[in-house]
């Protein structure tokens, strides 16, 4: 079986792309890494967002499950649990391998985001397998909870997770050097601050651990320049989302779902040659009353 498209990453602009694409009769895969949808929305899922137009204040957890129901509704193909190591462009035709098998597309739509992230795990002796990666429940806990980590999300949830009554320890070996808004929130919070050494984890009642993550690339047989407008220097290939790169661009959900659209408008083109570029609105356009019959 040939594709039309194939979407890599799962994240808001590959859920959204595979939708619209499906939505445009094209015979759409995605291909997400991990093993659920919702790229980097899965950091901080227990967060409200304010910026998505109409969606003030909605948790990143509802709005993930909401992309993901509108992507069902599309019956768009999706793989989960499989990555994308190597495409190679040949006669026109990707040839896109992934950590399970080769799939074959006319297309690409590259919304890999900052790419595969696997987190990073902890090894050391005193921890006896209590600590969790995923994002905290923000909530009063039994007792004390330790957060092991660096990074800005490791700040917030420690500052966050002390708004919520508990006693909040932050473990990290590099020195913090964060935005003033959370540096002034451990400290006016009191979090104790130890070194990672110090670290015994049958202290705690619950240990989250954030120190970001490992990045993996995808090979491919020439080399990717990025054009205006998530165009690039290969026929065929597009990119949308945090992964598509022009200056001034804000690395933002509604920008990656407007990448989506444009991509899969392009995607359309370069299948269709000399169809009208302007895509029928939603509103007239019958598909979207069939799949919800
Ligand atoms: C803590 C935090 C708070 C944020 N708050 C907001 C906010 O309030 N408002 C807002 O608009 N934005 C916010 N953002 C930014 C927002 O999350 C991103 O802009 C958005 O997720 C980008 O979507 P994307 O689909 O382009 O990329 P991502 O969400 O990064 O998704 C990319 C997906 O591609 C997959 N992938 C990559 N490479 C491969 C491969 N080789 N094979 C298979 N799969 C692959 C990844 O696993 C990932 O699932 C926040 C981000 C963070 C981290």
């Amino acid at each position: 079986m040939i594709y039309d498209v194939c979407v890599i990453g799962g994240g808001p602009a590959g859920i959204f792309s595979a939708f619209y694409s499906a939505s445009r009769k094209m015979n759409t895969v995605l291909i997400e890494g991990n093993h659920e949808l919702g790229g980097r929305l899965n950091l901080f899922l227990n967060y409200e967002i304010y910026d998505i137009p109409g969606q003030f204040g909605v948790l990143a957890r509802d709005f993930k499950q909401a992309l993901i129901e509108q992507l069902k509704v599309s019956k768009a193909n999706m793989l989960l649990g499989e990555i994308v190591e190597e495409i190679e462009n040949i006669d026109e035709l990707f040839y896109v391998t992934t950590t399970k098998q080769t799939i074959l597309a006319k297309t690409i739509i590259a919304a890999t985001g900052n790419g595969f992230n696997e987190v990073k795990r902890i090894e050391h002796a005193h921890t006896s397998g209590k600590i969790q990666y995923d994002p905290p429940a923000f909530q009063q806990y039994d007792g004390p909870i330790a957060v092991i980590g660096h990074t800005p999300m490791a700040a917030d949830w420690a500052i966050q997770l002390m708004g919520y009554g508990n006693a909040v320890t932050l473990y990290t070996d590099k020195e913090l050097n964060l935005q003033p808004i959370l540096m002034d929130g451990l400290a006016n919070n009191n979090i104790p601050i130890y070194k990672f050494s110090d670290f015994n984890d049958w202290a705690y009642e619950a240990v989250f651990c954030h120190i970001g993550s490992k990045k993996r690339t995808i090979e491919f047989n020439g080399r990717i320049a990025q054009r205006d407008n998530g165009l690039t220097n290969c026929r065929g290939y597009f990119v949308a989302g945090d992964a598509r790169y022009e200056q001034g661009k804000l690395k933002l959900i509604h920008g990656a779902t407007h990448d989506a659209m444009q991509a899969v408008n392009a995607a359309f083109q370069y299948l269709h040659e000399g169809a009208n570029y302007q895509p029928i609105v939603s509103t007239h356009d019958p598909i979207f009353k069939e799949w919800i019959k």
